[in-house]
């Protein structure tokens, strides 16, 4: 078989990313280094060393890193919450104020206090229940203030736990674990009709972080 085959594999055909990489007036090395795909046919050929690595770079491409990436990377929480976070932190979970603008829902106020939007802003920090629970956390982590909003709270903690230090591990993991129980909450009074109280659901956070 030779190795112009593997170069024509249909499945590939579909990615933008391959389809100037397969063919077409921009399939050159010139043009193709200056795109950033630094891997074509005649390329590989030539190489003495290949390497998986290099080749999974120069097909992603080079993109910002966004500040909030070691809030999940680093993260010792279990991928459950981390999941819920890392979707929470780009504003993608599906609040009603998201889905209102889809025509999917009308009703958009919160269900944890029945006032204001749900929105990713109001659930996990402006509502009054999310602002009781994240003063349980920061008493239990000896942090001093009141819950702000989504923004000065991310870029807060960006700024504050970075790095390996015990007491910062621990509060990205509390975070993440709190961001996750919270959405859980909403859900749980949306879809379940069951409304925990704040003590059990207090016990329920720090039974998990322990
Ligand atoms: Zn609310």
């Amino acid at each position: 078989m030779g190795s112009h085959v593997l170069w024509e594999t249909k499945g590939l055909m579909g990615c933008s990313r391959t389809s100037s990489f397969m063919g077409g007036e921009e399939n050159t090395p010139s043009a193709q280094r200056t795109l950033g795909f630094d891997w074509n046919e005649e390329y590989v050929e030539q190489i003495d060393k290949f390497s998986i690595e290099q080749l999974y770079k120069a097909l992603r491409g080079d993109y910002q890193k966004v500040e909030w990436r070691r809030l999940t990377y680093n993260n010792v929480a279990c991928p459950k919450w981390i999941f819920a976070f890392y979707l929470a932190l780009q504003s993608r979970l599906l609040t009603n104020d998201r889905l209102a603008t889809w025509g999917c829902v009308e009703d958009v106020h919160c269900v944890l206090c029945g006032t204001d939007g749900d929105s990713h802003n109001h659930i996990f920090f402006r509502s009054l229940f999310s602002s009781q629970v994240w003063q349980k956390v920061f008493c239990w982590q000896s942090i001093h203030g009141k819950a702000r909003g989504w923004e000065e709270e991310t870029t807060w903690v960006i700024a504050e736990c970075k790095g390996k230090q015990a007491r910062a591990e621990v509060y990205r993991m509390s975070l993440a674990a709190t961001i996750y129980l919270i959405w859980q909450e909403r859900n749980q009074q949306i879809f379940q009709k069951i409304t925990r109280t704040l003590t059990s659901w207090k016990i329920r956070l720090f039974k998990r972080c322990i």
